[in-house]
């Protein structure tokens, strides 16, 4: 075992010297009697660089500094889900006691903080889960094939897998029954002998998974949100970011992402966020129920906090302990959605570990490797085909926070080079209270043919030319708010103050939906569709009316585009029923002014 000496504590930065050889870059290791746990990221010579993921506060040189043998890896095993982890995948508990971290400044909350290493280990050692064996001695395992089930909470099954590095027959098995995660439950002949396999994997951090093939995402990542759906939507193994400056509803969009999104299981990252807000997440996914399986939303969440208290080094680690997180499930054939809120302060995190190493710094005071790190980071998204052929996938998320809203900044930057979807957040757009604030002009998708064939088998044949309507009538306005904004609106010929009065409609009736309204929260792919059909018909009568030489402005008499803006707080029993109420209701309208109505 590789040992050392603490010579000089920069902040989170350790210089050790090497006493015993055999440290090697990624290996984690102990400081001192207290074991607190740090990875070596450097070395040269007999000198060892070892970023801390925990506070240096009462460090000593002279200490020892004790290499582990393994890199810093998840611990993969029954009782992730449903809980909260640090950046490094300690167990965090809701510290409800006012603590004196907060007297000072903040009001009583409930924090987070570690639980004792000891306590929650042997907790999580002695629980015993009832297990099903589902191979049988005599039978030949290959790597990532499954060996046991055990239902991890009410709505995931957890799959103890033979890990990725290994294979052979099943010598020995137990029956089915109720085990610890460091019990053996089958045995397996290897090329280097029996191998004892438990419900518990470890697997580096910085390694992606292996799998068998990468596949083209063809299925989207519903999420009920209409604008991210119908306008901008993203696959399953898709990768997308969230820019905005501070309030624009970064944090609020990655929340309702996570909460209603057709994902098997979230992994929620909160990186720099405060502890209050994660302990909120916590509280309310506890509460919410899932509309597709009716269990709680908590049942199927993995939250992973470093709060912006917490240490940068773990901070760093916590993105890739999410995503390995990952690709362990996706790797049991779930659907994974991860949420990073927010990479600009992983990527501050990053900066500030590279400023105490004393790199070269590039854009910004970023290192040069930010780019690499990022994409190492966003790579692992996809839709996979695991090694023992199921179908998984890792759809990644994050949020972008620019100082001062400002896109050309390095961290949004490099982003966009490694995300296929872009929902920008929009300033104005969130002081004017349009929630979400995604700027359809500066946001895109790449995923619209890998979605189509799907969506239009799926949904309806007509999705992709709703789509393109709707947001060409979206296009149009800009443009045409810049002439008005110039002339005036009352100048612009009819036809013109009709695609106004359309794309207001589509606006404050489509794109713009409550986050906190029963009915609005959540609208499905069925009722996203109905909703463009019915504004898209309102399009056509008011043209059909105008073509008859009616006057804009007495079709704006009637309150028709006020309702419709409101259809989407109504709930109809089915889709067809709101479709035909508000068709009713338009030709009514229509009928209305060809007997009453003015032509111009
Ligand atoms: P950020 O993370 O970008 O700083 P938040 O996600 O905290 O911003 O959002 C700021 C505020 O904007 C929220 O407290 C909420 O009032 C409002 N908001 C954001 N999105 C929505 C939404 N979809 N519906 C209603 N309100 C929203």
């Amino acid at each position: 075992m590789a040992k050392g000496e603490l010579r000089t504590i920069n902040g989170p930065i350790l210089a050790v010297r090497e006493t015993e050889p055999g440290f090697f870059v990624t290996e984690l290791v102990t400081v001192g009697a207290n074991l607190l746990q740090g990875e070596v990221i450097a070395l040269d010579h007999r000198r060892v660089v070892v970023q801390l993921f925990e506070s240096p506060t009462g460090l000593t040189p002279g200490l020892e500094v004790v290499g582990t043998g393994r890199p810093l890896s998840t611990c993969l095993q029954p009782g992730i889900v449903g809980h909260i982890h640090d950046g490094i995948q300690r167990p965090l508990r809701v510290d409800r006691e006012v603590s004196r971290r907060n007297l000072t400044h903040l009001p009583p909350k409930n924090w987070l903080s570690p639980d004792s290493p000891d306590e929650s280990q042997i907790e999580s050692e002695t629980i015993l889960w009832d297990t099903k064996i589902t191979v049988s001695p005599g039978q030949y395992l290959n790597a990532g094939d499954i060996f046991a089930e055990v239902d991890e909470t009410v709505a995931i099954t957890h799959r103890a897998m033979v890990p990725p590095d290994i294979s052979g027959v099943v010598v020995t098995s137990v029956p089915d029954g109720q085990y610890t995660t460091g019990a053996t439950i089958i045995t397996i002949e290897t090329e280097e002998g029996p191998k004892p396999l438990t419900l518990t994997q470890h697997w580096p951090i910085r390694n992606p998974r292996p799998i068998q093939a990468r596949v083209t995402p063809s299925r989207p990542l519903i999420t009920g949100q209409r604008i991210i759906d119908s306008l901008f939507p993203i696959a399953k193994g898709g990768t997308a970011a969230i820019p905005g400056g501070f309030g624009t509803g970064k944090t609020m969009t990655q929340h309702q992402i996570a909460k209603w999104a057709d994902a098997d299981i979230i992994i929620y990252i909160g990186c720099g966020e405060r502890g209050n807000e994660m302990t909120e997440v916590l509280e309310d996914f506890g509460k919410l129920i899932d509309p597709r399986t009716n269990k709680p939303l908590l049942a199927r969440t993995i939250l992973i906090a470093n709060t912006s208290d917490m240490p940068v080094a773990a901070r760093e680690a916590s993105i890739f302990t999410g995503i390995t997180l990952a690709e362990c499930y996706r790797d049991m054939g779930y659907h994974v959605a991860v949420m990073a809120d927010s990479t600009s302060r992983w990527a501050e995190a990053l900066r500030e570990i590279s400023g105490r190493l004393e790199e070269m710094p590039a854009e910004e005071g970023y290192p040069a490797y930010l780019a690499s790190r990022l994409g190492s980071f966003y790579e692992r998204a996809g839709y996979v085909k695991t090694l023992c052929g199921l179908e998984g996938s890792i759809t990644v998320i994050g949020a972008v926070s620019p100082q001062g809203a400002d896109f050309s900044e390095p961290v949004t930057q490099n982003t966009k080079r490694f995300v296929r979807c872009f929902w920008a957040l929009d300033r104005q757009l969130a002081y004017a209270r349009h929630f979400p604030a995604i700027d359809w002009m500066n946001s895109y998708t790449g995923y619209i043919s890998d979605l189509e064939p799907w969506l239009t088998k799926n949904v309806g044949p007509n999705i992709p030319a709703l789509r393109e309507k709707i947001l060409n009538l979206l296009q149009e306005e800009s443009k045409l708010m810049e002439i008005a904004k110039l002339i005036g609106a009352d100048i612009l010929p009819d036809q013109e103050r009709l695609i106004l009065a359309i794309a207001r409609v589509v606006r404050l009736g489509f794109a713009q939906q409550n986050a906190f309204h029963p009915s609005d929260v959540y609208t499905s792919l069925a009722k996203q569709q109905t909703m463009m059909e019915i504004i898209l018909h309102l399009h056509d009568i008011c043209q059909k009316l105008l073509e008859a030489g009616f006057a804009m402005s007495n079709l704006q008499k009637e309150d028709i585009f006020e309702k419709v803006i409101a259809a989407k707080y109504k709930d109809f029993n089915s889709n067809d029923e709101m479709l035909s109420t508000y068709i009713k209701e338009i030709n009514a309208f229509y009928n209305r002014q060809l007997t009453h109505g003015y032509r111009a």
